[in-house]
């Protein structure tokens, strides 16, 4: 495949350690809140992406960390804990914050298809892995400590900035809310390794170390994490754009101090889902979640296939409009997949290699996912049988992940299901159970004699039972809801 590396700013051939095996690493959230949508563009590009690689013939080790420590309101080390003050808000410990919150992001996860990657490690179980590179780094010359925290010295690079140049990284880090100068820094971007001087008397989490109790700072579990798993070298690294610097650049410099030498090649940056007013983000106060989607009636899979429609370089615009054309053409595309006729004829292996063929070099020219979108579209207009129509879909949608042919499955069984009555020309149409259709039918006889009480009664039987009932031109629908 050819993917966009941000360190070379170049789309180039995607290259592994292991000839044909893939480790892959990804940020994983802080877990003080709910994700919100553009955290969850993130997680969904990066799951495609995983799943692209294993169809194109890799094994893959994907791991990715929860953040229950250590990640402050601004990524330069500055501002207050993330999980004191979710705790705080909640009236909870930290440790109840972190749980509550890491199984709320898997269920988000599990309601977009996003698979759980091989390994989940919470930083605050890994304290031992952190203090040791701490360690090292000092002993090798690369931190300092000052204050009573332990600093990584940045000065001691050659190339610290790895993403963009120092004018560009400045400019993104001056723009930053909340920044305040921390005299123990000897440079400017010097990071904190460790905390021992914690400026939250309440701190809940804190651990013993050489240089006394504290606890570590953001960076140091994302490399101390990657290192155990993943081991020394690392293929592919990823996460939203606003977290390659500082985050990023910081997990380099300290992994490759400590290896002493390169560690990841290849890094991947989502870019934002933005609103009208701008980044979608915690900070703001408001955000939208998967469940206030499904509040809203929409299918998360409809968030998904809104994702999958445009290029993850590129900022994604969310508005309610937008999400209701992608949920409109969504239905549209089960609708016609539902059509098909499985005992049309017997796969075509011929055809199906064909299109597999043409999907992987499609979607492996840099993770393009509307070319994917498109490719379902295709498949529905092949000259071919129904069976091979549906192989080829089934086999596109194992990296998609849109659920196509089981939600075209349900589909058909309710279409299948729909019944009609009909009585003096009065038509009932609902989902197969003739009790209900007789009473939505005697409700139509009371309001053709005017009968109103009745009517509503009815309607009111008919409601406690959860059935929903529409009229239509020439009678009523009625649904289960
Ligand atoms: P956090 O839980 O804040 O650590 O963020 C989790 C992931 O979401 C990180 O990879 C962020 O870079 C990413 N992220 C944050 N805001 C957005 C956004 N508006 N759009 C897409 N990704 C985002
Ligand atoms: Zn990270």
């Amino acid at each position: 495949m050819q993917l966009y590396n941000s360190a070379t700013h170049k789309k180039e051939p995607f290259e592994t350690h292991t000839p044909n095996h893939v480790e892959m690493y990804t940020c994983g959230p802080t877990v003080y809140h709910f994700a919100h949508i553009g955290n969850l563009r993130s997680y969904i590009m990066e799951d495609v992406l995983e799943k692209f690689l294993r169809y194109d013939g890799y094994s893959v080790n994907r791991v990715m960390n929860i953040t229950d420590v250590g990640h402050l309101s601004s990524d330069a080390d500055t501002g207050e804990d993330k999980m004191l003050k979710g705790a705080r808000r909640e009236h909870k410990t930290v440790m109840e914050i972190a749980q509550y919150y890491t199984d709320a992001f898997f269920e988000d996860c599990r309601k977009l298809n996003i698979k759980r990657p091989d390994t989940v490690q919470p930083a605050t179980g890994l304290i031992d892995d952190f203090i040791h590179i701490v360690s090292t780094l000092l002993e090798k010359g690369y931190a300092y400590l000052a204050g009573g925290n332990v600093y990584f010295d940045t000065s001691k690079l050659d190339h610290y900035y790895v993403f963009n140049n120092q004018d560009e990284e400045d400019l993104a880090v001056g723009v930053r809310e909340g920044v305040e100068e921390d005299p123990n820094k000897r440079n400017k971007n010097d990071f904190v390794l460790w905390f021992t001087k914690s400026k939250f008397e309440d701190q809940a989490l804190k651990w013993d170390s050489p240089w006394g109790v504290g606890y570590p700072g953001w960076h140091i579990e994302c490399s101390g994490i990657s290192l155990k798993y993943n081991g020394e070298y690392l293929d592919l690294h990823c996460g939203g754009i606003d977290n390659a610097f500082p985050h990023h650049t910081n997990e380099i410099a300290q992994s490759e101090s400590y290896l002493g030498h390169p560690w990841c090649k290849q890094w991947f940056h989502v870019h934002h889902l933005n609103t009208n007013s701008g980044k979608m983000s915690k900070s703001k106060g408001e955000f939208l979640t998967v469940s206030l989607l499904e509040e809203k009636g929409y299918d998360p899979l409809a968030y998904r296939f809104f994702c999958l429609q445009s290029h993850y370089r590129k900022g994604l615009v969310f508005s309610w409009e937008n999400l209701d054309n992608a949920q409109g053409a969504y239905n549209k595309l089960l609708k016609k997949i539902a059509a098909l006729d499985s005992k049309d004829g017997s796969v075509d292996q011929a055809v199906l290699d064909e299109y597999k063929a043409k999907f992987v070099e499609q979607v492996g020219n840099d993770l393009n996912t509307s070319m994917g979108i498109t490719a379902l579209y295709d498949a529905l207009k092949a000259k071919t049988n129904g069976a091979t129509k549906l192989a080829i879909l089934d086999s596109f949608d194992q990296v998609l992940s849109l659920s196509l042919l089981e939600k075209a499955a349900q589909l058909r069984e309710k279409q299948a299901a729909q019944t009609q009555s009909n009585a003096g020309g009065y038509t009932v149409t609902g989902e197969g159970a003739p009790a209900i259709d007789a009473l939505v039918l005697a409700r139509g006889e009371a309001k053709k004699a005017k009968n109103f009480a009745e009517a509503d009664r009815i309607r009111d039987e008919l409601k406690a039972q959860g059935i929903e009932v529409t009229d239509v031109p020439g009678g009523a629908s009625w649904k289960r809801i």
